[in-house]
C-alpha cells in the first residue's frame, strides 16, 4: 500500500473530482447523482432521496459555501477542508464528503452483483472470516450507534487491515488516520421517512444496494 498517495492522504473519494468542481464565486455545487432519485426504491424511497441528497448534502454544501468565503479555506478542496477545518466549517465539509462518499458506493439492486469483489472479498475474508460475519458485525455498529453518525469499513494502514468503526456526528475516519471503503449513515434524516425508529430494517435494506465495485475500486486505488 502506498501510504503517500493523495489518496490515502485525503480517502478515496471516486467523485473527488467532480465534487471539487467550482462555480460562482468558487463555490461547491449539488453535483448530480449517479442513478435517478428513484432508482433505489423500495430499499431507499425517492422521497428521502429527495429530501437527503436533495436538502440536507445541499444544506451542508451551502453552509460550507458560506463558512470558507473569504477565509484561508476559501479555495481548499472539500477533504483539504474536512482535515484542517474545525467547528461549523469542519462539521459541514465532513459532511459533504460523508454523504457523497455513501451515495456514491450506492447502486440500484442487483440479484446477482451484491457481493464484494476480488481485493475487498480476500481482505474481508481474512479479517472477519466471511462475507457474512463482516455483515453482522457492521450492522451491529450501525445499528448500536448511539445518536447520529456513521459505521464505516475502513483500512488501518499501520496494520494493513480492516476495521469496522462508529464515528459520531460528522466525524470522519480519515481524522484518525484510517481510511474509509464504505460507510452508513445512520443519522435520523437517513431513514425516518421510510421506516421510521426502525433503523434495523435501513441496515438491511443497505445491503441490497451497496456498489461493490465502488468499494473495490476505492480500495485499489490505496
Ligand atoms: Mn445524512
Amino acid at each position: 500500500m502506498n501510504t503517500t498517495s493523495p489518496h490515502a492522504a485525503y480517502g478515496v473519494l471516486l467523485s473527488s473530482n467532480t465534487v471539487n468542481a467550482r462555480g460562482e464565486n468558487n463555490t461547491f455545487q449539488l453535483q448530480p447523482l449517479p442513478y435517478t432519485q428513484d432508482a433505489l426504491a423500495p430499499y431507499i424511497s425517492e422521497r428521502t432521496i429527495q429530501f437527503h441528497y436533495g436538502k440536507h448534502l445541499a444544506g451542508y454544501i451551502e453552509n460550507t459555501n458560506k463558512q470558507k468565503a473569504g477565509t484561508e479555506f476559501e479555495n481548499m478542496t472539500i477533504e483539504e477542508i474536512m482535515l484542517h477545518a474545525d467547528g461549523g466549517l469542519f462539521n459541514n465539509a465532513a459532511q459533504v464528503y460523508n454523504h457523497y462518499f455513501q451515495f456514491e458506493a450506492l447502486q440500484p439492486h442487483r440479484e446477482k452483483e451484491d457481493t464484494p469483489c476480488e481485493k475487498t472479498a480476500e481482505a474481508i475474508r481474512k479479517e472477519f472470516g466471511s462475507f457474512d460475519e463482516f455483515k453482522a458485525r457492521f450492522t451491529q455498529a450501525a445499528v448500536t450507534l448511539f445518536g447520529s453518525g456513521y459505521a464505516w469499513l475502513t483500512v488501518n494502514p499501520q496494520e494493513n487491515k480492516l476495521e469496522i468503526i462508529q464515528t459520531h456526528n460528522a466525524e470522519n475516519p480519515l481524522k484518525e488516520g484510517k481510511i474509509p471503503l464504505l460507510n452508513l449513515d445512520v443519522w435520523e434524516h437517513a431513514y425516518y421517512l421510510d421506516v421510521q425508529n426502525l433503523r434495523a430494517k435501513y441496515v438491511e435494506n443497505f445491503w441490497k444496494i451497496v456498489n461493490w465495485k465502488a468499494v473495490e475500486q476505492r480500495y485499489k486505488c490505496l
